[in-house]
C-alpha cells in the first residue's frame, strides 16, 4: 500500500472518498482539486445508506449524520392529488432514511476528515494530462496557474468530473446524449409549509411537467422542476421568504465506455452522469471509490470496470425511464403510472425494492 504513487484527480465527493478509503488502509494518495476549495453549491443533496455504511469506518458517517437531515417519506401527488407515499423506515437497515445535506456540507466534512489522517488536499492544483508508458503514468500538473510540472505516479484515479481530464487525456470515449429540456433549481428559504415536515415531495402534473421538493435544513428546501421556475410547479400555501439560488441545466445520459487503462482509473461523474431523479449521481461516485480503494488495497484493480461498469449503466437505464415516465404527456401512460404509484403506496412489500435500490443496497 505505502509504495506505490497514487494521484487523485479531482476532491468532489468521489475524490475525496478515494482518499479516506485509501488513507485509512495506510496508503498517502495525493489529491489535488483545482478550484479554491470544496464547492460552494449545494448540488447533490441525497446520501444514501450504503453511502453511509461505505463512509462509516473513516469516521465521516457520524459527521454527516449529524448535520444532515433524515427524510423518511417521500409524498407522490398528481396535481394536487396525493397519490402515495413511499416510506424509507420500511429500509431493513440502521440507516432506513435518506440523509439531506448540501454538498458543500458533504465535501467540507470529508475533507476535514482526511486531514485528521494527515492528507491535506492540494487545491488551485490542475491534471492538465497525461501519458502513460513503462509502467508508470506521467501526469502534468499546474499549481495556481503557474508553469506545468511533471509528475509520475503509479496509479492514477479521475475523479475529476464530468467534463474529466483523466478521460480525456487516456482517450475513453463518453458515449450518450444530453436532453434538450431544460431544468431549474431552486433553493429557499420558505415559511408556513404546509407539507410534512422532513418529508420529500413529488408532483406530476398533466402536461408533463413535474416539481420536486426536498428540506435541507431549518427552513430551508431544494426544488427542482423541468421547467423554468422550480418553485412554479410545487403547489401550496407558502411563502417563500429568501431565494438562496436558481440555476438552470440540462440533464445527460452518458457513461465512459471502459473505467480503466492500463493503470488509469475513473469514477463518479467522470465515469457516469444521469439524472438527478433518485439521488444517485453522488452516491454511485462514493461506491465507485470505495471499490477502487478496496481492490487497490487487494490487488484486483483489474476487476474494477468489470464491478463498476454494469452497475452505472443499470442506473443509467432505470433513471431514464423513471424521466421518461414521470414527464409522460400520454394520457395512457400517466394513467398507468398514477396506477403503479397508487399501487406501490399501498403496499410496503412493492415500495421495498424501490426503496432499496435509491439506497443502494440493491443494484
Ligand atoms: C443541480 C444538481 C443536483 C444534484 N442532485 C443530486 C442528488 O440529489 N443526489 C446525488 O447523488 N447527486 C446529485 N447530483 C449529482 C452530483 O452533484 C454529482 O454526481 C457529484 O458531484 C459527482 O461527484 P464527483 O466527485 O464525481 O464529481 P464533481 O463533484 O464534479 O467533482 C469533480 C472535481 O474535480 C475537479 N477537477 C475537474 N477537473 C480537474 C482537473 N483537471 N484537475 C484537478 N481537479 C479537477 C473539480 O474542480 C471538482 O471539484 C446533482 C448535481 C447537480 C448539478
Amino acid at each position: 500500500m505505502e509504495d506505490r504513487s497514487i494521484l487523485i484527480a479531482g476532491a468532489g465527493p468521489t475524490g475525496l472518498t478515494a482518499a479516506l478509503e485509501l488513507a485509512r488502509r495506510g496508503a498517502r494518495p495525493r489529491i489535488i482539486d483545482k478550484k479554491d476549495g470544496p464547492t460552494p453549491l449545494s448540488k447533490a443533496v441525497g446520501i444514501s445508506a450504503h453511502s453511509l455504511d461505505i463512509l462509516e469506518a473513516s469516521g465521516v458517517s457520524s459527521k454527516l449524520l449529524a448535520e444532515g437531515i433524515k427524510v423518511r417519506r417521500a409524498h407522490f401527488h398528481a396535481e394536487t392529488r396525493e397519490l402515495a407515499t413511499i416510506d424509507f423506515s420500511l429500509l431493513p437497515h440502521r440507516y432506513n432514511f435518506l440523509l439531506s445535506l448540501p454538498q458543500r456540507d458533504t465535501e467540507r466534512i470529508m475533507a476535514d476528515t482526511l486531514a485528521t489522517f494527515g492528507i491535506e488536499v492540494e487545491w488551485r492544483t490542475e491534471l492538465v494530462g497525461l501519458t502513460q508508458q513503462d509502467g508508470k503514468v506521467e501526469g502534468r500538473i499546474s499549481r495556481s496557474g503557474e508553469e506545468e510540472e511533471k509528475h509520475s505516479f503509479d496509479i492514477v484515479f479521475g475523479a475529476d468530473g464530468a467534463d474529466s481530464s483523466v478521460r480525456k487525456s487516456s482517450g475513453i470515449a463518453f458515449e450518450g446524449y444530453t436532453h434538450r429540456r431544460q431544468w431549474s433549481i431552486t433553493d429557499a428559504e420558505i415559511a408556513s409549509w404546509p407539507y410534512e415536515p422532513g418529508a420529500a415531495q413529488a408532483f406530476v402534473h398533466g402536461g408533463g411537467d413535474v416539481g420536486f421538493i426536498i428540506p435541507i435544513g431549518g427552513n430551508r428546501f431544494r426544488s427542482v422542476s423541468n421547467t423554468p421556475d422550480a418553485l412554479a410547479r410545487v403547489p401550496g400555501n407558502y411563502r417563500v421568504s429568501q431565494v438562496l439560488r436558481t440555476d438552470h441545466f440540462h440533464i445527460p445520459a452518458k457513461q465512459a465506455i471502459r473505467y480503466q487503462t492500463a493503470r488509469v482509473f475513473l469514477g463518479g461523474d467522470a465515469a457516469h452522469v444521469h439524472s438527478p431523479l433518485g439521488a444517485r449521481g453522488m452516491n454511485l461516485g462514493i461506491e465507485d471509490a470505495a471499490s477502487f480503494a478496496r481492490r487497490f488495497g487487494d490487488g484486483t484493480l483489474a476487476g474494477y470496470t468489470d464491478e463498476r461498469r454494469p452497475v452505472g449503466h443499470r442506473w443509467i437505464e432505470l433513471s431514464e425511464r423513471i424521466l421518461s415516465t414521470v414527464q409522460s404527456t400520454n394520457r395512457l401512460v400517466q394513467t398507468f403510472r398514477n396506477l403503479a404509484m397508487m399501487t406501490i403506496g399501498r403496499f410496503p412489500a412493492l415500495q421495498k425494492p424501490l426503496i432499496e435500490r435509491v439506497a443502494g443496497l440493491k443494484e
